[in-house]
């Protein structure tokens, strides 16, 4: 878990909005190896261990080798090319991770990634059945079927304004989304800009 991301983390129980303390047991280069992250408003601990964020239940889905094109599409896609770039990637998506890291400079924040996809050089990893972040704090992500509809709405709301979000065709796209692109595979959104703070409520429109 990189250390500065910690800061883009919220605890994942519903209560008003903080961030979380971390406490580092082991630190890597400027990696969390082994650590907790304690909320203060409700006083849960989550454990780092081998790097890996761990708030509770999450599935790691099996790991299947993308091709080279693959997680290249995913890199252009996303648009990731300045190194202050934090992109979420989601479930199946994180095997692209190591390829992704390889040639291009933004940090890779991996939800419930593919068993055997490790932590470290620009790669972070949490577990969890939902991992909620600081509003507007991420540049782009990357949605996989099998995020729930809480896990979508939590990771839109942490996508800042002119940012994209990636998913499969099988998903829907977020209703609020500009359609960038789309293929028989992906679609491609983007969030309109100067959408900050606030998760977006479906029901309401303003104007
Ligand atoms: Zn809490």
């Amino acid at each position: 878990m990189f250390l500065s991301l910690v800061d883009s983390l919220r605890c994942p129980k519903v209560h008003a909005e903080t961030w979380l303390v971390a406490s580092i047991e082991r630190l890597d280069d400027r990696d969390i190896v082994e650590g907790v992250l304690g909320c203060p408003e409700c006083l849960a601990e989550y454990r780092i261990h081998d790097g890996v964020v761990e708030f509770g239940g999450g599935v790691r889905p099996p790991f299947t080798a993308p091709t080279e094109h693959d997680a290249l599409r995913l890199a252009a896609a996303l648009d990731l090319t300045d190194a202050r770039m934090t992109a979420v990637l989601h479930g199946t998506w994180g095997a692209c991770a190591p390829i992704i890291a390889g040639i291009s400079p933004a940090h890779l924040l991996l939800v419930n990634p593919p068993a055997g996809i490790v932590s470290g050089d620009g790669v972070s990893i949490v577990a969890g059945e939902i991992v909620r972040f600081a509003s507007a704090s991420m540049s782009a992500a990357a949605l996989d079927t099998t995020a729930t509809a809480e896990q979508i709405a939590a990771t839109r709301a942490a996508v800042r304004g002119g940012g994209r979000i990636v998913g499969p065709v099988g998903l829907e796209m977020p209703g609020d989304l500009a359609e960038l692109a789309r293929d028989e595979d992906i679609w491609i959104g983007q969030v309109p800009a100067g959408t900050i703070s606030q998760p977006v409520m479906p029901a309401r429109r303003s104007k």
